[in-house]
């Protein structure tokens, strides 16, 4: 039985590989997450035959978190899915935490390894659960999502890290006396405080990277827990979200060019950060009306649209494929730039564009669509900011400064659509705007470029 069993969690673990495998590109992305969840199932049936368990209560969960689960998935919003994500890396937190301490309380295992892996379960799913809640109330706007900053805030947090540590090799030296059962419990409480004031003082805009970052965390508590009960499933899936999360954390700090110490520590967002930045561009700019833009557009042989926080903000994306589709019909080619940042969580463009059935081979990458700018006849940029501020390759004083960008200020002609000269989340103005082949065309993302589709069915 036992040798079945590991052959079928090995063909879960396969199947985990290639699901996150297909995860990497929108095309085969929702076969990725089935295949996952194929791995998940089998996996799940197969440790509920191998022990002699209590199925009343087995079912119970079940039955009420799918059904939580399903009420969920139906009724979150597309936009609202860091603030789910942090919601359940929260619950897997707690559940390390919560099964290390029913393993424990059942019969401390009083072996040293036992002892360690015990620790870090309590410890990284008690601050992954308290500070994935931190982070869904900030995105959610429950609690203020400015930084909140005491004095010595960062020596306090070592302070205590510290002591936890202290405490947690007290207890692996103890694991079995009943002193030993007072530190576990004030460890685990200790920890949950942790993930409190970690977390706050870090700015709402800088939720994303962190909700990955506990994402991780979640991850390596699951790997903890899978040693406490000796489950290898669990042990390789809790790795496997460890390291995914720690890559896409890497990856979300490099597209900004920060570096993840500056993104736990300096309350960049909060208001603070964004005060300090590099010389503010200056000039003229050309406003332009639906009409100019509808001439401009008529008339280019290709267009790359360039989203970013706003084309969220006015839910634009439906209407911007129907222009889209118009410009095709008027023989221009159309394509889409998508930063890995733009937005306020990975993928965000991604997500709108495929919501509104945007085709994925017009969704061009970053590094593919800057060589051919230069070639770009009009680049519209529909709520783009920072991700298009040219100040991130020559400011050097610059926030931003080093950030890879769309190079839009290359294209023959560039029309930014926003509603006003107000900055994006680096809190810098934006030379592009003041190009002399640029025109700005102001309003709501939505409204303008239903009125551009206007001009196009009216001509
Ligand atoms: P920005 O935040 O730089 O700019 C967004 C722009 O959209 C603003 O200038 C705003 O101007 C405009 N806007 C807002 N609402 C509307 C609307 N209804 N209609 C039209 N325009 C609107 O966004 P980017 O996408 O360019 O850059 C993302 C930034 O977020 C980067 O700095 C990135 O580092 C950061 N970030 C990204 C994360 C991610 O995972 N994607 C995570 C954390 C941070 P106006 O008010 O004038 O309309």
């Amino acid at each position: 039985m036992n040798l079945f069993i590991n052959y079928v969690y090995l063909i879960s673990a396969v199947l985990f590989i290639f699901g996150l495998k297909m995860l990497s590109s929108p095309a085969t992305a929702r076969k990725g997450n089935l295949l996952s969840s194929l791995g998940m199932l089998i996996a799940v049936v197969v440790a509920l035959m191998s022990n002699g368990l209590d199925y009343k209560w087995i079912i119970l969960g079940i039955l009420i978190g799918s059904a939580v689960g399903a009420y969920l998935a139906a009724k979150v919003e597309m936009t609202q899915m860091p603030e789910m994500v942090a919601l359940l890396n929260g619950c897997g937190g707690l559940s390390s935490l919560t099964l290390a301490w029913a393993e424990y309380h059942q019969q401390p295992d009083t072996s040293l390894f036992i002892a360690i892996v015990t620790f870090l379960s309590i410890l990284i799913g008690g601050v992954t659960f308290t500070g994935s809640m931190v982070a869904y109330a900030k995105l959610a706007g429950k609690i203020t999502q400015k930084a909140i900053v005491f004095k010595n805030q960062h020596v306090v947090n070592g302070a205590v890290l510290v002591a936890i540590v202290l405490a947690g090799i007290i207890f692996c030296l103890n694991p079995g006396s009943s002193f030993g059962y007072v530190l576990f419990i004030m460890i685990a409480l200790v920890a949950l405080g942790i993930g409190v004031t970690s977390t706050i003082p870090i700015g709402g805009a800088d939720m994303p990277v962190v909700i990955s970052l506990l994402n991780s965390y979640s991850g390596i508590a699951a790997c903890a827990a899978g040693f406490v009960i000796s489950n290898k499933l669990l042990i390789v899936a809790g790795a496997l979200v460890g390291a995914s999360g720690i890559i896409l954390t890497q990856i979300m700090c490099k597209a900004m060019n920060r570096s993840l110490a500056n993104v736990l520590f300096s309350g960049f967002g909060s208001g603070a950060a964004a005060k300090s930045s590099g010389q503010g561009a200056q000039g003229e700019i050309r406003p332009a009306s639906a009409e100019d833009v509808y001439y401009i557009l008529e008339s280019a042989d290709s267009v790359v649209f360039v989203p970013g926080y706003g084309l969220a903000v006015a839910q634009a994306q439906h209407v911007v494929r129907e222009l889209g589709e118009l410009l095709e019909k008027n023989d221009t080619e159309v394509s889409y730039a998508i930063h890995p940042v733009a937005g306020r969580m990975p993928g965000h463009m991604n997500v709108l564009l495929a919501e509104a059935n945007v085709p994925y081979d017009q969704l061009i990458e970053m590094d593919d669509i800057n060589p051919r700018m230069d070639s770009v006849d009009v680049c519209v940029v529909i709520g783009a900011n920072d991700v298009v501020n040219p100040a991130a390759l020559n400011d050097e004083s610059s926030p931003i400064y080093g950030m890879p960008i769309i190079e839009t200020h290359r294209a023959r002609t560039v029309i930014v659509l926003k509603r006003s000269m107000n900055p994006g989340f680096a809190g810098i103005e934006n030379a592009l705007f003041f190009n002399n082949n640029t025109r700005m065309y102001f309003g709501d993302a939505k409204d303008s470029v239903q009125a551009l589709v206007a001009q196009f069915k009216n001509n």
